[in-house]
């Protein structure tokens, strides 16, 4: 039988290490696939002068499913996200952000059983990428919501939650002062939630809900909002659990899906060996559970919990020693020893 084709992004920064990392460790646990590299970041901007080539989005749209490393986009000037290009050229409208507490992982909240999933609409809001100049010292952006938009992200958040078997959804706005288009937002909001009598349905504030994220982040389970909110918020919830290094994102789409970490390119510690592989790692088992693989990614997941947990082994974000490589060999160690897989170190 043919090998699935999956696209590859290995984007920038510490990029091509995480994708390296992941890829080996699908790999060791017997995942076959025929993995197409695309070009995308820094290098497809010096290449092609544009940081998401049109190829790329093509392939991707063809294969349908991809795997994307993070890609630096550079402050002001003319240059578009890479990331904000395929999501809007592919109509990725749900950006599934999950957060929560690993064992062994230290910081602020490591008592508390954090499990939440943020779904963020992914192609509106003030990333519709509509801003302009009417004068030289005024510059303005809009701010697009639509009731289409706004349904299916809903829908998504509702039918996820459900599928999931969640017990609570939450909208997250600023209706209050944003009157007609977060409160376009809330009322489908509470549409979408009359078909789901089976789940609890709330609404908070974005200021409050930050609040009370930092606070009582138990209280929260699946949080749906704009994309502004969703982006700021994913990444608090990402620090409540222990930091960007742990944490994954999926990009869905009707017909396709691109699964990346939250975190950027960490231009900061790019080629020294050293980034945290997990969120990348996490994202890909999403990927395998949207493949319907879900066996071998809670393989996996149980491997990266037993690393973490262990303490022994762990990157320098998490307070630890280990290199990209390390921690790479120790979770296909651990997946393997409970497997019977046979592992080359
Ligand atoms: P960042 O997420 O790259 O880094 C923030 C901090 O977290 C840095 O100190 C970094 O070293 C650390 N960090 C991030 N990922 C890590 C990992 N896997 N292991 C260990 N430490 C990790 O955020 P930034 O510095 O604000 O952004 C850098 C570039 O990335 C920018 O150009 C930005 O636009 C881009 N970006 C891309 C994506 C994406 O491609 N999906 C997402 C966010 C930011």
């Amino acid at each position: 039988m043919a090998k699935r084709r999956i696209a590859v992004i290995p984007g920038d920064g510490i990029g091509p290490e995480i994708t390296d990392a992941t890829l080996s460790i699908l790999e060791a646990t017997g995942f076959e696939a025929e993995w197409v590299f695309l070009e995308a970041g820094l290098g497809a901007i010096e290449k092609y002068g544009d940081a998401m080539p049109q190829q790329t989005v093509d392939a991707v749209r063809e294969i349908g499913v991809a795997l994307k490393g993070p890609t630096t986009t550079p402050s002001g000037g003319g240059h578009v996200s890479a990331n904000v290009r395929l999501r809007k050229a592919l109509d990725l409208f749900a950006n599934v952000r999950p957060a929560h507490t690993l064992p062994g992982i230290k910081g602020p909240f490591a008592d508390k059983a954090i499990d939440i999933i943020i779904v963020r609409e992914n192609t509106e809001d003030l990333y519709a990428g509509i801003e302009f100049q009417p004068h030289p010292d005024m510059a303005q952006a809009i701010k697009v919501i639509t009731r289409p938009g706004s349904r299916r992200l809903c829908e998504y958040g509702f039918d996820m939650a459900k599928r999931q078997g969640r017990k609570r959804v939450t909208a997250v706005h600023k209706a209050n002062i944003m009157k007609m288009t977060d409160g376009m937002f809330l009322e489908e909001f509470y549409k979408v939630a009359k078909s789901y009598p089976e789940l609890q349905a709330d609404d908070i504030i974005v200021d409050n809900c930050c609040m009370q994220l930092v606070t009582r982040p138990e209280r929260f389970d699946v949080l749906v909002t704009e994309n502004l909110y969703g982006d700021i918020v994913s990444d608090l919830c990402a620090g409540l659990v222990g930091g960007l290094g742990l944490a994954p994102g999926a990009n869905i789409g009707k017909d396709c899906a691109v699964f990346e970490a939250v975190h950027g390119s960490a231009p900061d510690i790019a080629g020294k060996g050293v980034a945290n592989p997990t969120a990348l790692l996490f994202s890909a088992l999403m990927m395998l559970r949207y493949l319907g693989d879900n066996e071998r990614a809670d393989r996996i997941s149980n491997s990266v919990i037993r690393v973490c947990g262990d303490g022994k082994c762990l990157t320098m974000d998490l307070g630890g020693k280990a290199s990209t490589d390390e921690f790479k060999v120790e979770v296909i160690h651990q997946a393997g020893a409970g497997a019977g897989i046979r592992v080359e170190d």
